[in-house]
């Protein structure tokens, strides 16, 4: 199924020497199959044809491309159990995991399809002429989102499916009206190149450009960091470390044309136990928690690393539940001996830092790449003063922080960097007692959730997936529901045009019958 090939536009390339191959964490050894990693002269033919690509398909009109990304699903579907064992191979996790991620991914084309045929999302605006206004006539002015150009899509180790290939990035991105170059993980290669080919099937079936899609491997830092200085390439998607997302940032700003890098990295997730609901119903918040810290093995962006509370013996009970339940828990496969190992180095550096009490920590035997889970308490002056217990430990691993009062708490949440989430766990009356602290919290967060856990993202229009750097490179957008779409496209006005050389979406008829704002009215009638 698999050959190891890069894809520029449809056609194989592996014109390099440097290879790989990728590893099942289950079985402790690498997988068969060599990948050869993308040369120069493969990723500047990818961006070329992406950019030839560009200018017919950023014309496509929005059922073509819905079209298009429903083509897409079928090609997914069609390979079937062979796309979920080649998953499987290379993370290590469950079926149910693969194909539950999968189907996310398959629903996150299919919402992207039903935008486009929706139409409205383009935001047209018109203004019309007003040719006698006294001392300037008004001119007509038509405004829309348009296309940005070729994107970068860095797939995702911790989502193969739903934010790799075919995931949230790419999807919005064709929507949205540009072709994508995928630089695959190199964890997961196999299952990158069987996207990818469904991805193109899909594309010649549909009658898309050759270039409008490319999947180019690598095992190392090279290949992406020349996609995102090619100045053909006019955004980047990413999911990873802060480290990466923060060096491929820094490499397109200092391009000659800066373009934007669209970084969704760290986060601990605080979660604010505040003491009525811990009083009250603190052993089931433990329970469910233990649940939450290693859901995926904790492999989440939004794993609950932080858990921060006022010192009471409602306090001390759910820590001493957390921790007997959590170690109850199997542990499970990391997708990566890279992974488990950063894991593993990062919980050591934080365990070796000064006043942290361990109460949970997994002792039992466990198979090569499974994580033991671990909790840990720190009073809030140890934590406050010292700024490396407050880093991402991606994993298995939470840190339950002990205030002395409301004040110590919420002097952290000020203090820590920007998150994708923030948790409250409180009695209702106790969100207006304690107003600052969920002010605070608001304020260094993208998503605010009340009495639940920050796991499971729901892909729907008012997801915010993102937040306050270093959680993200840019709070203003979210990397998760329709709304993702607005990364990859620029508001472009046109004045006193030709109305029957406008894009549909601004003709006076309003042929596809979208919703737009007309002199201040949001109204679907004609003009
Ligand atoms: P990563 O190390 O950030 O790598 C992600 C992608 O970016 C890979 O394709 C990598 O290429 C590339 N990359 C990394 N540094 C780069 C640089 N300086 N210049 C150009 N490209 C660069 O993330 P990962 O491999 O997914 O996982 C490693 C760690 O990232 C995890 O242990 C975890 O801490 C963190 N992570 C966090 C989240 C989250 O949502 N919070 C999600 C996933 C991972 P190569 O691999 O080819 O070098």
């Amino acid at each position: 199924m698999t050959t190891g090939e890069n894809h520029i536009g449809n056609q194989r390339s592996a014109k390099g020497t440097k290879t790989y191959k990728t590893f099942n964490p289950l079985l402790n050894i690498e997988n068969d199959q060599v990948f050869y990693e993308a040369t120069s002269e493969e990723i500047n033919q990818a961006v070329d044809l992406a950019s030839d690509a560009f200018k017919v398909f950023s014309k496509k009109s929005p059922k073509e491309k819905a079209i298009f990304l429903r083509a897409i699903t079928e090609e997914i579907l069609a390979m079937g159990d062979d796309l979920i064992a080649m998953y499987q191979s290379e993370t290590g996790l469950p079926e149910g995991r693969a194909k539950g991620e999968r189907g996310r991914t398959i629903g996150q084309l299919i919402s992207f399809a039903d935008m486009l045929e929706d139409g409205n999302w383009v935001e047209a605006t018109i203004d019309t002429a007003d040719l006698d206004r006294a001392p300037i006539p008004k001119q007509d002015i038509r405004k829309m989102l348009i296309p940005l150009g070729p994107v970068v899509v860095f797939g995702a180790s911790n989502f193969p499916f739903a934010y790799s290939t075919a995931g949230g990035d790419t999807a919005s991105a064709l929507a949205a009206g540009c072709p994508v170059i995928c630089k695959s993980h190199p964890m997961h290669a196999g299952t990158s190149e069987m996207v990818s080919e469904a991805i193109n099937r899909a594309a010649i079936k549909t009658g898309m450009p050759t270039g409008v899609f490319s999947n180019l491997n690598s095992s190392g830092i090279e290949v992406g960091v020349e996609l995102v200085k090619h100045p053909g390439v006019k955004a980047v998607g990413f999911t990873g470390s802060i480290k990466g997302g923060r060096a491929l940032y820094n490499i397109a700003s200092e391009r000659p044309e800066p373009i934007p890098v669209f970084a969704e990295m760290g986060s601990v997730n605080p979660v604010v136990l505040l003491p009525e609901a811990i009083q009250k119903r603190g052993e089931a918040l433990a329970k469910t928690y233990a649940g939450s810290i290693t859901l995926g093995t904790g492999q989440f962006c939004t794993n609950p690393g932080l858990l921060i509370g006022i010192k009471s013996d409602g306090f001390s009970t759910f820590i001493d539940t957390l921790s007997s339940e959590i170690i109850k828990i199997s542990p499970s496969c990391m997708l990566h001996p890279n992974i488990i190992g950063n894991y593993e180095r990062n919980k050591e550096n934080a365990l070796q830092q000064n006043g942290l009490l361990v109460t949970a920590d997994y002792t039992d035997e466990v198979s090569t790449n499974y994580a033991r889970q671990t909790i840990v308490t720190v009073e809030g002056a140890t934590f406050l003063e010292n700024t490396t217990l407050h880093q991402e430990v991606f994993g298995p691993f939470s840190m339950v922080v002990q205030c002395k009062d409301a004040h110590e708490l919420e002097t952290i949440i000020q203090q820590l960097e920007g998150q994708l989430t923030g948790t409250i766990l409180a009695e209702q009356e106790e969100l207006a007692k304690y107003s600052s602290i969920v002010d605070a919290l608001q304020n260094r967060v993208g998503r605010i959730i009340f009495n639940g856990v920050p796991t499971g993202v729901e892909v729907c229009p008012a997801m915010l997936h993102g937040g306050p750097y270093p959680s993200s490179t840019d709070s203003r957008f979210t990397a998760v529901g329709l709304h993702a779409v607005k990364r990859w496209v620029r508001p472009f006005s046109f004045q006193s045009w030709p109305n029957s050389l406008l894009p549909d979406e601004l003709k006076d008829e309003n042929p596809l019958e979208i919703l737009r704002l007309v002199n201040g009215n949001n109204t679907k009638s004609k003009i």
